[in-house]
């Protein structure tokens, strides 16, 4: 089952693959709120918010992608496996 909603800007933004949202949603809601928020942005230079983010899971390691609440360039976290 994979959610479909229509894209809020112009551009199409990465959605969650079934696997990263389940373990996106596996981590507590306050924690995410903080690895959402400091995301290092390679533009930027300076840890940023992830917006439109999506993510997959890749060799066993959860990746956020998305864009930086900034410059709106593609920035992505990965969040290792348990
Ligand atoms: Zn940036």
């Amino acid at each position: 089952m994979v959610e479909k909603k229509p894209a809020p800007s112009q551009r199409p933004h990465p959605e969650f693959t079934h696997a990263a949202r389940q373990r996106w949603e596996s981590i507590p809601a306050n924690i995410r709120q903080l690895l959402l928020a400091n995301v290092w942005c390679g533009r930027c230079l300076q840890e940023v918010t992830i917006t439109h983010s999506g993510g997959t899971i890749e060799r066993g390691d959860l990746v956020l992608v998305g864009q930086c609440s900034e410059c709106q360039g593609d920035v992505a976290r990965l969040i290792e496996g348990p």
